[in-house]
């Protein structure tokens, strides 16, 4: 890959300079007076972006990964059951994960390409008269193949069956990204990393606490050790870490946050969205499919696409890197070979995506799909200047 190109993976993303700058501190001494008001600020500007006002916000020096292990560790018992659907590769991992610290998961698997089902959700929940299962999982943007779930409608669906069940979301490449409502929908807990949404380098595992999952803490009996949120919370109330913070990166989230929130969550909800389509119409001017199974399930942070029966999507990646020096996402788990990702989230703008399409398209073409060059470039620059309609001659009047 060339360092000067944009990058158009689903994470890590594309890090905006004065990001880059604000995780470069010079050595901070974490027990002096200048880290609490460090801390404070990232804790709350991560809570501002999840839209929560009470959230209590737990970032370790880890990642995503360690963050469903922050989840798991803090508010379950062995032998408790979890709700969760396998749609795709970090759902799965977080299943395997659930399984790994001897929980039953109560599961199901759809096609790769579906999302969350909903009502199969509700009728297990209504049929769990004793309340074994202690929480339901839910990865929000299923980043291996670009599918969106309906939190809200899982909330209301836990909610109809009447049932106490935890609720937790993964957020890692949602949040910062689509709207994510933290106290609307009721979340108990939320899980991301540093490396997507909010533009940062990998290393940092951010979760959210509801009131209830705190409550859930004082029951939990799994091993925890390093991701236990009460030796956080009591070094937090002293304004530190129980161990030495990633202040760099803790001072590139507040300055993330400030960014975001500077832009305006709803403006870069909407900034995603409109990349998002712009590449989707991309993708059907090329005359390819994309891995979700129906518009209500696409991602505005990536976008997978399948290529023809017997072409190995993974040529396209390989190619895009070797030729143009241009990084895609590889098919994963049950899509390998079958799709390749566009990652369109974080720091990007449409006139970037541009480059990604062009480059794309160019592949597409070198590898022998019958695809017109500028098909689905021109698709995308119909979708980006719409609303812009002041011709040069009305500017002129
Ligand atoms: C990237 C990702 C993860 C894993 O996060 P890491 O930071 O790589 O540990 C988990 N879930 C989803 C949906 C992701 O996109």
């Amino acid at each position: 890959m060339s360092l000067q190109n944009p990058i158009f993976i689903p994470g890590p993303t594309n890090m905006p300079e004065v990001l880059r700058r604000a995780c470069d501190l010079p050595t901070i001494d974490h027990r002096s007076a200048a880290f609490p008001t460090l801390l404070a600020a990232a804790r709350s500007g991560v809570q501002s972006v999840l839209k929560s006002t009470s959230a209590q916000v737990f970032i370790f020096p880890a990642t995503g990964t360690g963050g469903w292990e922050t989840a798991l560790a803090n508010t379950l018992r062995p032998g408790d059951a979890v709700l969760a659907v396998r749609n795709g590769m970090f759902s799965h991992k977080w299943i395997k994960m659930c399984r790994d610290f001897g929980l039953e998961v109560v599961m199901t698997e759809v096609p790769w390409g579906e999302g969350f089902p909903v009502d199969w959700a509700q009728e297990q929940l209504e049929a769990d008269k004793d309340h074994k299962i202690k929480a339901v999982l839910v990865t929000h943007n299923e980043t291996a193949t670009g599918v969106r779930s309906d939190v809200a409608a899982v909330r209301s669906a836990i909610d109809a069956a009447g049932h106490p069940a935890l609720f937790f979301v993964d957020g890692v490449s949602s949040i910062g990204s689509m709207e994510f409502k933290f106290d609307d929908w009721d979340v108990d807990v939320a899980v991301t990393g540093s490396q997507k949404g909010f533009m940062l380098p990998a290393g940092l595992g951010i979760t959210a606490f509801s009131d209830k999952a705190m409550r859930a803490t004082d029951q939990a009996g799994l091993p925890r050790g390093y991701f236990n949120i009460q030796d956080m919370a009591a070094s937090y109330a002293a304004g530190g870490y129980p161990y030495t913070p990633a202040y760099g990166l803790l001072n590139g989230l507040k300055e993330a946050c400030d960014m975001l929130l500077d832009e305006g969550l709803d403006a870069v909800f909407t900034r995603h969205s409109r990349i998002a389509n712009g590449v989707r119409a991309a993708v059907q001017a090329w005359g390819l499919e994309i891995c979700a199974a129906h518009p209500d399930l696409y991602s505005e942070t990536v976008t997978a696409i399948r290529t023809p029966a017997r072409f190995d999507a993974g040529r396209v990646v390989a190619h895009a890197e070797a030729a143009y020096g241009v990084s895609f996402g590889a098919g994963l788990g049950d899509v390998a070979g079958k799709v390749f990702r566009i990652g369109h989230l974080g720091s990007l703008t449409d006139v970037m995506t541009l480059s990604g399409i062009a480059t794309a398209e160019m592949t597409l073409v070198d590898l022998g799909l019958d695809i017109t060059l500028g098909a689905g470039v021109a698709a995308a620059q119909n979708v980006y200047r719409q609303g812009k309609t002041t011709t040069f001659l009305e500017a002129a009047e």
